[in-house]
């Protein structure tokens, strides 16, 4: 049948395939033994809500499409005998091709990333509790129902349309004669299989909507059994704008697990009424744990703007790209409904609101760092590497930033250093906050370029993050002390007074065989290398690379270069421990003027050796492993 039979009114289904994707997640919902099946009916409430918010929207500029005055509601309707149960809201409906699109396809790139992760691991049995951590939406009433049908009318429309499923791949959509659909928005009804009918009783739906749903926007109701009365279970009021002593922290949770992707607790509520110039209600909350978008390139918010209780809409840009984790909601009387989304957010109170915001978020944020550490903690270690992007794109709010921030060092790995803490920690006469960047905090721990550092008890904070690179080399410093990288230049580290027992490295004065090898690899590695010079910031390994003095710092080079932003690497310096035994030991072939084969070799393997310690590989893994060969050869005849 093709379009314009079905929309004159032919009544024969049409059958569509579902998207590959939908197939694979349904396939999952359908087989899944996560045992907390009950998220369905939060997600089913959940979309009716939305649904009713959306028309409350658009019935600004178009009141004829609500008739009955605005009054919304979602209704639950048990049927034990037909083993069915129905949610049905009187909001926006669908016409076919939303159909086609919201409940066909997956245009989310939350739910994609879930599928990849579930595939990616493989067993499915293991990642059943995933399902819990990522809600999938309508999706998931296939885990209670054997087959659902959705009956919609989109408001203002005169067609009506059912699509059917029984999530085996693929479904069925028809039209629906008008006096069989609800006047304006869907009805979703599941036939519930054998073993989940306890979603058909009427006590069990009461506490699921009780302790899922009790904060949604839109007034819910239940109807036990067919033929009786509807009976009023949440009245729909904003739980922004009730006063905080009325509100339990299980309010709170729910509302938060409401607005959509988390299921765990928040580590932080804020609640609060701005009065002033301008005046609206906030609730913002840090999520307890990290979700699998938080890298998205998009680095979108989840900021929910109501003017007056009408939603204008799920993504304002009331955050700053750097506290895009944050999940607010933020309802005001001061901004005019009769606008359009994108100019109600080029206003100036709009602006002024977005800036209370964000000062509110960070002074709770330190608030929470000085009165509950160990819940600061996890916030850092989730987002942390979001809020160090501040440090370089917001300057005003850089010394707000400096105080949250948390490092790991090398001589606290823990992670919980301040920058407070390291600059109270400054050795006499250290003139900068030194630091080490790297892709692993654990290699970066035994790094040989902190070995200068630890002979003077010099604290190295060690930054792991792809974001470091970035807001070190913007930053002026902290409290006078500039950020300083341990592999720039020659380490200006000598006025600091050496630990008891260590001696004074100095790489001016080597003996002249040491020198005479230093010449030598020069010569042998100066395709690799700027230079090769003694070191006088090793004191454990033999050698290690360093950035040329005035050159950028090799990690950040490194960065800039995956991203195309810059041309060729420069070539780092070697730098050489002279006092260690194998260089000693080759120093007096050299001079002996023996075996230059080997030192050859061995140049090239302290190099690579030196580059593998920095995350990366060999320079020609071939030549590499024949060099190592060699000299293994050696040292076992
Ligand atoms: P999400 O709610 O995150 O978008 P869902 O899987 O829950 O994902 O729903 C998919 C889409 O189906 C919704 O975005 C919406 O467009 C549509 N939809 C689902 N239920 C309803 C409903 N009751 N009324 C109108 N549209 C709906
Ligand atoms: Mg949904």
């Amino acid at each position: 049948m093709n379009e314009a039979e079905v929309a004159s009114g032919g009544s024969a289904p049409d059958t569509h395939v579902f998207q590959a994707d939908v197939a694979r997640l349904l396939d999952l919902m359908v087989h899944s033994v996560y045992s907390e099946k009950d998220i369905f009916l939060r997600e089913l409430i959940s979309n009716a809500a939305d649904a009713c918010e959306k028309l409350r929207y658009e019935a600004i500029a178009n009141p004829d499409l609500i008739g009955n005055g605005g009054a919304f509601g979602i209704t639950i309707s048990a049927d034990k005998d037909a083993k069915t149960l129905t949610v049905a809201d009187n909001g926006i409906g669908m016409n076919r091709e939303d159909l086609v699109s919201a409940l066909g396809t997956i245009a989310s790139s939350g739910t994609k990333a879930f599928l990849d992760k579930i595939s990616q691991s493989g067993e499915a049995q293991g990642n059943q509790n995933l399902i819990g951590q990522f809600g999938i939406g309508f999706y998931s009433a296939f885990m209670v129902a054997s087959s659902v049908q959705v009956e919609t009318r989109r408001a203002g429309t005169d067609e009506a349309w059912s699509w059917t499923s029984d999530g085996k791949g693929s479904y069925q959509i028809a039209a629906l004669p008008l006096d069989a659909a609800p006047v304006h928005g869907t009805r979703v009804t599941l036939h519930i299989n054998d073993d989940n009918t306890e979603f058909l009783e009427p006590y069990r739906i009461e506490s699921l909507i009780r302790e899922h749903s009790g904060a949604v926007a839109v007034p819910i109701s239940v109807i036990d059994k067919p033929g009786e009365d509807a009976r009023t279970l949440t009245d729909g009021a904003a739980l922004w704008a009730k006063s905080k002593q009325d509100i339990t922290p299980d309010d709170y949770t729910e509302f938060y697990r409401g607005l959509g992707g988390h299921f765990d607790e928040p580590a932080l509520t804020i609640h609060w009424r701005a009065e002033g110039r301008y005046e609206y209600n906030v609730l913002a909350f840090v999520p307890g744990s990290k979700p699998f978008d938080l890298f998205d390139p998009a680095r979108k918010g989840k900021a929910k703007l109501y003017v007056r209780r009408v939603l204008i809409t799920s993504d304002a840009d009331l955050l700053p790209g750097w506290l895009r984790f944050v999940r607010l909601v933020v309802d005001t009387a001061d901004l005019p409904l009769n606008m359009s989304r994108e100019l109600i957010q080029q206003s100036p109170i709009f602006a002024a609101i977005r800036k209370g915001v964000t000062n509110r978020v960070l002074q709770d944020l330190s608030k929470l760092a000085e009165t509950d550490a160990p819940t600061f903690k996890t916030v850092w270690e989730n987002f942390g590497a979001v809020l160090k992007e501040g440090l370089y794109e917001d300057p005003e709010r850089r010394d707000a930033i400096y105080k949250l921030a948390r490092f790991a060092s090398s001589t606290h790995p823990d992670g919980d250093r301040s920058l407070v803490d390291y600059v109270a920690n400054l050795r006499p006469n250290q003139t900068a906050i030194y630091y080490l960047l790297g892709d692993d905090l654990k290699r970066l721990g035994i790094s040989p370029q902190l070995e200068g550092f630890k002979a003077r008890g010099i604290e190295v904070l060690l930054l792991p993050d792809a974001v470091d690179a970035f807001w070190v080399s913007t930053a002026a410093g902290y409290e006078g002390k500039p950020f300083k990288s341990v592999t720039q230049g020659a380490a200006d580290i000598k006025l600091v007074p050496l630990n008891e027992g260590e001696t004074e490295k100095t790489a001016s004065d080597v003996s002249p065989e040491v020198a005479t090898l230093l010449a030598f690899m020069k010569q042998t590695l100066a395709d690799a290398v700027e230079d090769v010079r003694a070191s006088d910031r090793l004191s454990e390994s033999p050698a290690c690379l360093v950035a040329p003095e005035f050159g950028p710092d090799r990690r950040m080079e490194r960065i800039l270069a995956q991203h195309g932003k810059s041309g060729a690497l420069s070539k780092p310096v070697l730098e050489i421990n002279p006092t260690h035994p194998l260089v000693t030991s080759l120093a007096a072939r050299v001079a002996a003027d023996s075996d230059k084969g080997l030192i050859e070799d061995a140049s090239w393997l302290l190099h690579d050796e030196a580059r593998i310690m920095d995350g990366e590989m060999p320079t020609d893994a071939a030549a590499f492993a024949g060099r190592l060969r060699r000299v293994l050869e050696r040292a076992s005849a």
